[in-house]
């Protein structure tokens, strides 16, 4: 697993070098969601400290039992269910997927502090995505001004799975211009200066288009690794 962290480090490094970007301007969010405890305890005992999960369970789970030196971010990414929201809302660092009022709603209601939310937004259109669509996003940025506690942060998509990576880039691309419209508003609840999209197939192009946030789940995990390492 190590050999794939330095992957990932070095990739993110050349993106950043061939965009003009600094260093520490991407951060790595290890989305943990498809290994059991112990494997992500080997993560953090890496020296990862960003960790997302999909399933309220399994994060506070997790939340409950790693052991690290250093505090731990937790990202929650995914559908949220309503009635989850107050087992979960508090207890998380950033919420990666608002895209409904009522779901804005129910955070506002049970948060015990600034929530940093992530909208999620469906640049490619793409009817099994979550999110909504990119000409709802000024109205929606506008209705969330009555939730006080409801911070955006920034904007998130995922790109289809089958996306070229012309698609990929221009996917990306538009997302970073949306973020940049809702930027110049300088609203105080979303001052939106950041942008969460990337995953394992796709986090360099997303970088290269101005990613602050990347989601990386199975590179992290993958079974070359533990090959070379028994060998
Ligand atoms: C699973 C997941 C990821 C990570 O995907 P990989 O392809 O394993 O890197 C990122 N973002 C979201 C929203 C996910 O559900």
């Amino acid at each position: 697993m190590n050999r794939n962290i330095q992957q990932i480090e070095k990739t993110i490094q050349a993106a950043l070098k061939i965009s003009h970007r600094d260093k520490n301007s991407v951060t790595l969010v290890c989305v943990s969601k498809s290994v059991d405890l112990e494997t992500t305890q080997q993560v953090v005992d890496l020296g990862i400290h960003q960790l997302a999960e999909n399933r309220v369970e399994k994060l506070l789970h997790k939340k409950s039992e790693l052991v690290s030196n250093e505090p731990l971010v937790w990202h929650f990414i995914g559908n949220l269910q309503r009635r989850k929201v107050k087992e979960i809302i508090n207890e998380i660092d950033y919420f990666h997927a608002l895209d409904t009022l009522k779901l804005a709603g129910e955070i506002n209601k049970r948060a015990e502090k600034d929530i940093s939310c992530f909208i999620q937004v469906n640049v490619s259109g793409e009817s099994s995505k979550q999110g909504i669509r990119p000409e709802e996003l000024d109205g929606f940025i506008e209705a969330l001004q009555e939730f006080s506690k409801v911070k955006v942060v920034g904007l998130m998509t995922m790109a289809p799975f089958d996306s070229s990576n012309e698609e990929l880039r221009n996917i990306f691309r538009t997302l970073n211009q949306l973020k940049q419209s809702i930027e110049m508003k300088q609203l105080s609840y979303a001052p939106c200066h950041e942008l969460s999209m990337g995953m394992s197939g796709d986090f360099e192009i997303a970088i290269e288009e101005g990613s602050t946030f990347v989601r990386v789940g199975s590179s992290f995990f993958d079974k070359e690794e533990k090959e070379v390492e028994e060998r």
